[in-house]
């Protein structure tokens, strides 16, 4: 008892950002500066007991362990996958969601999450099944890139720089949970923290339209839209949010968005679904559709992840090169999404993977952890 009532008054600091933190730091009449040096053993070098903060006076880790505490995620299953990808489970509070590391020639990119469950129930996905849970706190973001950061440098023998970029395409819609994304991605973008820069920072939503707007006032980071349809009538049915923000209304906002700045596309990612949105026709419509909205734009095309129960079909290779071909011939930068880490049921942005509700969800996370 006297343990719960003690965590409970304590301030978790792994929830601050460095304004947050130096705000903290005055509230109990400590120098600005300390606020730094805690912030750096954080995040830099992954030290979370106040005793090991070695630079900070006797007294004052005294009473940082009196009246605060780093709480890092609990990893329910941590799993190299054999091409390299790695996949945490993290334990929530009794919910699971999930975390994967996926490296590249010249890049390794970590794709967050950043709610349990999802709100917004877009027909083909199924974190979309699992109905929305809650949103993640700050700590939880955050503390997704911490847990990897600090298990791959472990795995490699050095410190950081395995992670390069960050995409916020786990469990979730960003926008939904929009302050303590911004806040837990301003962390990933502190010099003192992960010095990434705001292009290796990637926020993707379905088209959370007011909130892009204020993206497009606090923050900086790179953005990608889910977009799968290029007409209303089949977006609303892919995408229900469209029914509230249409796709004049997101290409506004995208516009204004890439607007900001030089080099500044928007990534349009369109999970392609066999004879759904795949054939030539809707090529051809996207195409229409970007240059009329004249949006500088990128295209990410994501073949569909089956699970049990969608009525979705991953189209064949021929039909997604022959829409990719299209689309490039038309002269968009058009990627394909590659599917790695199958053998740990990892691919990024498909994470909920083969679960079609949470019973089933939770089922397979449990098989996972007793199979680990
Ligand atoms: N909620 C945000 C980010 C998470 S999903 C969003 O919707 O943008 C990351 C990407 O994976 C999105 O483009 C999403 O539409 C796509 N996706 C979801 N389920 C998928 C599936 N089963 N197969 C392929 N792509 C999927
Ligand atoms: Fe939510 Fe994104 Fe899945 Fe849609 S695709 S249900 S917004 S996580």
């Amino acid at each position: 008892m006297q343990q719960v009532i003690e965590s409970q008054i304590k301030t978790n600091l792994m929830n601050f950002c460095q304004k947050d933190m130096r705000d903290y730091f005055a509230s109990i009449g400590e120098k600005s500066f300390h606020a730094k040096q805690v912030f750096k053993w954080i995040h830099q070098k992954g030290v979370t007991s106040f005793e090991e903060m070695s630079d900070l006076s006797k007294a004052l880790r005294q009473k940082l362990i009196e009246l605060a505490e780093v709480v890092t995620p609990k990893v329910a299953l941590d799993k190299p996958s054999n091409d390299g990808t790695h996949k945490w489970l993290i334990d929530v509070g009794g919910n699971l969601v999930e975390t994967v590391y996926i490296p590249e020639d010249s890049r390794g990119t970590l794709c967050v999450s950043s709610q349990v469950g999802c709100s917004l129930n877009c027909s083909f996905c199924s974190t979309g099944k699992q109905g929305f849970n809650r949103n993640l706190s700050v700590a939880e973001i955050i503390g997704q890139v911490w847990t990897a950061v600090r298990t791959l440098s472990k795995q490699h023998g050095e410190y950081d720089r395995q992670i390069t970029n960050v995409v916020m395409m786990g469990m979730g819609e960003p926008l939904m949970n929009f302050d303590a994304v911004v806040k837990a991605m301003d962390i990933m973008m502190d010099d003192l923290a992960y010095g990434l820069s705001k292009r290796r920072v990637t926020l993707s939503t379905s088209g959370v339209v007011p909130r892009i707007y204020d993206l497009l006032e606090q923050s900086d980071v790179s953005l990608a839209v889910s977009l799968h349809a290029p007409n209303d009538a089949l977006r609303n049915v892919l995408v229900p949010i469209n029914k509230k923000y249409n796709i004049d209304q997101l290409m506004e906002a995208c516009k204004l968005y890439a607007q900001r700045g030089p080099h500044k596309e928007i990534t349009f990612e369109y999970t392609l679904m066999e004879h759904v949105n795949d054939e030539l026709a809707h090529a051809k419509e996207l195409v229409t559709l970007l240059k009329s909205k004249q949006v500088p734009a990128k295209i990410n095309l994501i073949p569909f992840n089956p699970y049990p129960g969608t009525p979705y079909k991953k189209p064949s290779n021929n039909r997604i090169h022959r829409f990719q071909q299209y689309l490039m011939e038309a002269g968009f930068v058009t990627t394909i999404r590659k599917t790695r880490g199958d053998d740990i049921d990892a691919a990024c942005g498909q994470l909920a993977g083969k679960v079609q509700d949470k019973t089933n969800r939770q089922a397979r996370y449990q098989r996972q952890l007793s199979e680990a």
